[in-house]
């Protein structure tokens, strides 16, 4: 008898995966499906059984094997057909469905023992509650959509209009980056949650900007 696995443990909650390369190419190529459609469907001679699989997937990897491409202080010791290998363990497709791409430096020793002013984590959380707040009230009416993530095309073209001055960003976007038409609807996405986290009615250039930024590090790295 299936039963769940990871992705579905992981339902309505945070799937985290460290060291993302070290997975099995086919079983990252798995995930394509939940993150898609927030479900999976596991098929046995016998039998054929779909579970909930709607959860946030935040993965992690390295540059390189050794982890040190591309840092100022220590060299990386790894040849460029290496380094191929272990970035082409995540196809194009499956990073087309992660939303945002960030780099994360090295911190310096100095900067880590520094008493950096910043945020405290109520503050933050104060801030995602409003937004959700906002999305709850955004899709009343609407069934099985809570938040932003979860819009289908026509959800996202009516809550997701964007100024002129940001159609000509997109529009940048998708000819300079060559972004897939699925990257475009999720950049619209994140950006509405941008702008609600901002307190903003509308999406803003801005908000899109930034939006569209989370997606240039797949464009140069794995490029
Ligand atoms: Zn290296």
């Amino acid at each position: 008898m299936p039963r769940p696995g990871e992705v579905s443990l992981g339902h309505n909650g945070v799937l985290f995966l460290d060291e993302l390369p070290e997975f099995q190419r086919k079983v990252l190529e798995v995930m394509r499906q939940p993150l898609e459609d927030g479900m999976v469907t596991i098929a046995r001679a016998a039998v054929s059984v779909t579970f909930p699989s709607r959860f946030l997937l935040a993965a992690a990897m390295n540059p390189c094997p050794c982890g040190y491409f591309g840092d100022a202080t220590r060299e990386c010791h790894c040849t460029a057909p290496m380094i191929q290998r272990y970035v082409s363990k995540i196809s194009g497709p499956l990073l087309d469905r992660i939303d945002i791409h960030i780099e994360v430096p090295a911190v310096k020793y100095k900067e880590l023992r520094a008493p950096a002013p910043s945020e405290d984590s109520a503050a933050v959380r104060g801030r995602v509650i409003e937004a959700r707040e906002r999305q709850t009230e955004r899709f009343k009416g609407e069934k099985k959509t809570y938040c932003n993530a979860q819009m289908a095309s026509k959800l996202i073209r009516k809550c997701c209009g964007i100024s002129q001055e940001g159609e000509k960003l997109m529009e940048n976007a998708v000819t300079r980056l060559g972004l897939p038409a699925r990257a475009h609807d999720r950049i619209l996405k994140v950006a509405r949650t941008i702008a609600d986290l901002e307190g903003a009615w509308d999406i803003q250039a801005k908000h899109l900007s930034e939006a569209i930024q989370y997606r240039t590090l797949d464009r140069s790295y794995w490029a």
